[in-house]
């Protein structure tokens, strides 16, 4: 991606201090989101990033991977799987635990998410912090006998260094450190 446009991307990004704690720097896409150029820029990119990587599937992470994920599935011309936090899955679900700073969360997918054998699927979610929600995520698409080709990020907080904990290539678009 040309600095121009990469620029045109970060700035589109609001940070709110203390959010929902204190001491947590929150990412708000939403002013993204909001902006037409920037969102644009973002899909089309990541649109050429993986027209060739011949993906079955994009997997969007609940919530904000499944904005990015179901648009660039949209535009890829393939079909995009929500996994989602626990309890919200109507069908038979196969499930994953992960660690949080206190205490666990979870998340699930549909057992027959993907109808494709050994689908090829990229797993997307809006920020990369510890790692233990995409590590959890692509387990999940794992256990349902499909393939993780990879994690992308429209930002990725480097000083977390979570991308050391995912067993899975990483792509970030925005690096912070
Ligand atoms: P983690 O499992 O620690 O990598 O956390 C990633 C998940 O938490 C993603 O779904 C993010 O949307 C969310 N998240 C964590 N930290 C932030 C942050 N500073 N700003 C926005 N979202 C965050």
């Amino acid at each position: 991606m040309q600095e121009k446009e990469l620029e045109v991307i970060k700035n589109a990004i609001r940070t709110i201090p203390n959010f929902p704690k204190p001491g947590i720097e929150f990412k708000d896409i939403t002013t993204l989101l909001n902006d037409a150029t920037a969102y644009n820029l973002l899909i089309n990119h990541l649109a050429n990033r993986y027209k060739d990587y011949n993906l079955d599937y994009i997997a969007g992470i609940d919530a904000r991977g499944f904005i990015f994920g179901a648009a660039l599935a949209a535009k890829l011309n393939i079909g995009f799987v929500p996994i989602r936090k626990k309890g919200k899955l109507p069908y038979t679900t196969v499930s994953e635990k992960y660690a949080l700073e206190y205490g666990y969360d979870e998340v699930e997918i549909h057992i027959d998410a993907f109808k494709k054998e050994n689908a090829r699927v990229l797993l997307i979610d809006d920020l990369l912090a510890t790692g233990g929600t995409a590590q959890a995520a692509s387990n999940l698409i794992k256990k349902v006998g499909a393939n993780c080709v990879e994690v992308c990020f429209i930002i990725e907080l480097t000083f977390l260094e979570g991308a050391k904990k995912l067993e899975v290539p990483v792509y970030s678009i925005i690096k912070e450190g």
